[in-house]
């Protein structure tokens, strides 16, 4: 069976004092640890992670990687360096970054690559606009973006990555997507990946993300092939992400 994995990406927001307040309130309130839980975090902050969540059951990872391994790549952050931090995670390909950093499917390839590389597990984010969504090109955009990442990958690497469906028009708007939605992208993703490998499919965690929150993470988490999370303005209140975090418990 897969294990429920819920993954706070706190976006571009925190400060050290805040930040310990925060993490050590999930680590305070993470009780039952029947699902995974980790926290995405801006990389000036993976330090205070390191320090303050290395030997808990929380794990820390980034929000974005660079595709080359070292050199004149300014402002760029290497696979390598959050391996230095403690990473686990790193997401590759938010929504965010697709749009406002004009990240090409191809290039979120490589970053996927480089993450694999470093021995970091990529949450691979997948997900329509609403545009495409009313013009119904959902699985059409969704199976195109992962498939660029299928591309890349050899077999056994599949067993290694987490992918994210994220809705775009659902993130940060309040809209989510309904579980009956967001089950149907999740079983088109798996049966996509099946056609590679059927093992690594049936063993591939895929969370939802868009709009999570404690009252509607159960009926989301209750569908067949959603196995958590990410979670972006939910993740910046200890008692929020809890709730989420429970619920897949
Ligand atoms: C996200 O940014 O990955 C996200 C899902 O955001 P939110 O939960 O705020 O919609």
């Amino acid at each position: 069976m897969r294990r429920k994995l819920v993954i706070g990406n706190w976006k571009m927001n925190g400060s050290l004092a805040g930040n310990s307040a925060l993490l050590s309130g999930v680590v305070a309130g993470y009780a039952a640890r029947n699902a995974d839980c980790a926290v995405c975090v801006p990389a000036p902050y993976l330090a205070q992670c390191q320090t303050m969540l290395n030997g808990t059951p929380v794990s820390w990872g980034a929000q974005d990687v660079s595709a080359y391994a070292a050199g004149a790549y300014t402002g760029e952050v290497a696979a390598s360096m959050l391996q230095d931090f403690g990473c686990r995670y790193v997401l590759c390909g938010h929504s965010e970054r697709r749009a406002y950093h004009q990240e090409s499917s191809e290039l979120v390839a490589q970053k996927v690559l480089a993450a694999l590389n470093a021995g970091l597990t990529p949450v691979v984010c997948v997900g329509e606009t609403l545009e495409q969504r009313e013009a119904g090109q959902s699985a059409l955009v969704v199976c195109a973006q992962l498939q660029a990442v299928l591309d890349v990958l050899e077999t056994p690497a599949l067993e290694k990555i987490v992918l994210a469906y994220e809705p775009v028009w659902a993130i940060g708007t309040g809209k989510t997507a309904t579980p009956a939605i967001a089950q149907e992208i999740h079983a088109l993703l798996r049966k996509q990946v099946a056609k590679r490998n059927a093992e690594a499919a049936a063993g591939m965690q895929i969370l939802y993300g868009g709009s999570m929150k404690p009252d509607n993470a159960r009926d989301l988490l209750a569908q067949p092939d959603i196995d958590g999370g990410l979670i972006g303005g939910a993740a910046l209140k200890a008692a929020d992400f809890l709730g989420i975090v429970h619920a897949a418990e």
